[in-house]
């Protein structure tokens, strides 16, 4: 028996009915008969860049099987089907580690299905501050392929996405052999000329990592590595949109200018996130999580990374560039998908595999009521 899913269909609030196979959409049609609805229905949201999430850190040592379980359950609360559990900067030993957990985890039965893979953020992007942002001097270093290809085996295979800086030495091969072997690349955290900018790209990198972050608060007008990227169309962006790490009219001219096609929407979460507001001790210091989603260091009045959930990405671009929530919804999923050739998911049609998420609006927020994965409910909003 085919399972049937009805609502509104994101694209254009026409309501819509899901036949649902072995996990597979099997048809999709117009439902003429619906009565009054006001739940949509989006492909599941995909996300490719996510460090941690409920006090669970991908990145901290001793990290086991079971915190990244738990993790991407309570991810499926936010309409996360597919996520990039996300590595940064840090000694190759812990990177090795956590590799190999993620891939043991990214083979669990159910919650596997949440992770097609990895997005290792560094450790090959700029020391200069400003640029590197939170990552630790101590750690980051050159390229080296042999020390990556240790970390690819780690991760058996699965690491989908590098972020590196083009200017660093030792990058211009790197980008070579991941577009060899179909790792995508990705600029971020760094302070690459035009020049170096043009190069990557030409040589095959495709994204820019969170555009706008990552890079000096005092820069050069003209010469910064934020207009060559905006102006290069062989990059799409991927940004934060969580209302504090870019001003809404920034967010308005990258939209403007790339187009809602090459834009993905990341959360970029530390585990702090899906945590309640209070003051938390992270890497060391003390850190401040504010009711509103701020997560800062207080002492030096930056940011400690991010706490909104894609959803929030979703909403706020709605919010800041009038774009309808088909567009918002394909930046935060089809997009993401397209990019790494995940051709099962990202939209709702025969054939794709049937991660939904079933949700209302109200006064611009997202209100997640059911979120199915493979064509199993496994998130029901008991609330409403
Ligand atoms: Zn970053």
């Amino acid at each position: 028996m085919n399972e049937i899913i009805t609502g509104l269909s994101y694209k254009d609030s026409i309501p819509i009915s899901i036949s649902i196979k072995d996990g597979i959409i099997d048809s999709l049609k117009k439902n003429e008969t619906l009565e009054e609805s006001d739940l949509f229905i989006a492909p599941g949201f995909i996300d490719i860049q996510v460090n941690g999430y409920i006090n669970k850190s991908f990145n901290s040592p001793g990290l086991t099987v079971n915190e990244v379980n738990e993790a991407t359950r309570a991810l499926w609360k936010t309409g996360v089907t597919t996520y990039f559990p996300t590595l940064i900067t840090n000694p190759q030993k812990t990177l090795v580690d956590n590799f190999k957990v993620l891939a043991l985890a990214s083979n669990e039965p159910e919650t596997g299905l949440s992770i097609p893979g990895f997005h290792l953020e560094g450790p090959y992007i700029s020391p200069v501050d400003g640029y590197r942002g939170a990552h630790s001097l101590e750690d980051v270093r050159s390229p080296n392929w042999d020390e990556f290809l240790e970390l690819k085996n780690a991760a058996d295979d699965k690491i989908l996405l590098v972020t590196i800086a083009p200017e660093v030495d030792g990058a211009e091969s790197f980008i070579k052999n991941c577009v060899q072997e179909n790792i995508v690349v990705s600029l971020g955290h760094h302070n690459g000329t035009t020049e170096q900018i043009k190069k990557a790209a030409t040589l095959g990198a495709k994204l820019s990592t969170h555009l706008g972050n990552g890079c000096a608060n005092s820069i050069n007008r003209f010469k910064n590595p934020i207009w060559q990227q905006l102006s290069d169309e062989r990059l799409i962006a991927s940004i934060i949109v969580d209302g504090f790490h870019l001003p809404k009219e920034v967010v308005d001219v990258f939209y403007k200018t790339k187009g809602y096609k090459n834009i993905i929407l990341v959360s970029d979460m530390t585990e702090l996130a899906g945590m309640p507001p209070g003051k938390y001790n992270w890497l060391g210091k003390e850190v401040v999580l504010t009711a509103e989603g701020l997560l800062t260091f207080p002492e030096q009045n930056v940011f400690a990374g991010a706490s909104l959930p894609l959803s929030t990405g979703i909403e706020n671009m709605m919010s800041y560039t009038g774009c309808s929530l088909a567009e918002a919804v394909d930046m935060a999923s089809k997009n993401p998908a397209q990019l790494h050739g995940l051709s099962d998911r990202g939209e709702i049609e025969p054939g794709k595999r049937a991660d939904l998420v079933l949700f209302r609006m109200e006064e611009n927020k997202i209100i997640i009521e059911k979120t199915i994965l493979a064509g199993k409910t496994i998130y029901q909003n008991v609330d409403s």
